[in-house]
């Protein structure tokens, strides 16, 4: 990859790009940027900024692009960030594209976008099939990691629950949701000239996922 990049991740709820963001910046040796996480640390902290946020993360809807913004601006001039970054669950709408684009020129940053690509579907069939423990918090997937007796957590023998949200129909929404949001914004990439790279994940290991990255970002 050229150096002193940004690195734009992108991919459906459910597709494992958080745990890509992780992985990528470990290997690449960059500093990974979430603004989910910023949000959360806010919060949890009980800042001004996380007591003005909590009810809009808690109600599932997005953050004010003025307020993101301010948030990913001062970030991205922070010294960590001079040789390059990844950017996890930023920009988000296109007037979040626009702003970093400004700031990537200024920056003097190269760009790429990564596309995770994976069929809902098969995010459908893992999620819905996650289920955890309501005492000690234990989590099972009855397909690749069942208990050992049906719906009951080995060690509570309590039995196993769904959590709301990973509802077929839950799931669904969000996909419509991402792709309403998204596909504006990577249209907007494609426009302004950024290389956009698609991956195709799916059900492999988070790390051979990574290593496919890393190859498709090593080929120009
Ligand atoms: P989720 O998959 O729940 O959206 P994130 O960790 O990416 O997870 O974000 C958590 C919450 O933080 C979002 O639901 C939203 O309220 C807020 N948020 C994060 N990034 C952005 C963004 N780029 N624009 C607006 N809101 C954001």
């Amino acid at each position: 990859m050229i150096p002193n990049s940004a690195l734009l991740l992108f991919g459906p709820p459910g597709s494992g790009k958080g745990t890509q963001a992780v992985l990528l910046a470990d290997a690449l040796r960059l500093p990974r940027i979430s603004t989910g996480d910023i949000f959360r640390q806010h919060v949890k902290d009980g800042t001004v900024l996380g007591r003005e946020v909590q009810a809009i993360m808690q109600a599932g809807q997005l953050v004010s692009d003025e307020l993101v913004n301010r948030i990913v601006e001062s970030r991205l001039e922070q010294p960590d960030c001079a040789g390059g970054f990844i950017l996890d669950g930023y920009p988000r709408t296109v007037p979040q594209a626009e702003l970093l684009d400004r700031l990537l020129e200024r920056l003097g940053k190269s760009r790429v976008v990564v596309n995770l690509l994976v069929d809902y579907n098969i995010i459908v069939g893992r999620i819905t099939a996650r289920r955890s423990c309501p005492v000690c918090g234990a989590s099972y997937n009855l397909v690749s990691k069942p208990p050992q007796q049906d719906l009951v957590c080995d060690r509570e023998g309590a039995g196993l629950v769904q959590r709301e949200d990973d509802q077929e129909e839950v799931m669904r929404k969000r996909f419509e949701a991402y792709d309403l949001q998204t596909l504006p914004v990577l249209d907007f990439f494609r426009e302004a000239g950024y290389r956009v790279v698609e991956v195709v994940g799916g059900n492999g290991a988070p790390e051979e996922l990574t290593a496919a990255i890393r190859a498709r970002l090593d080929e120009e």
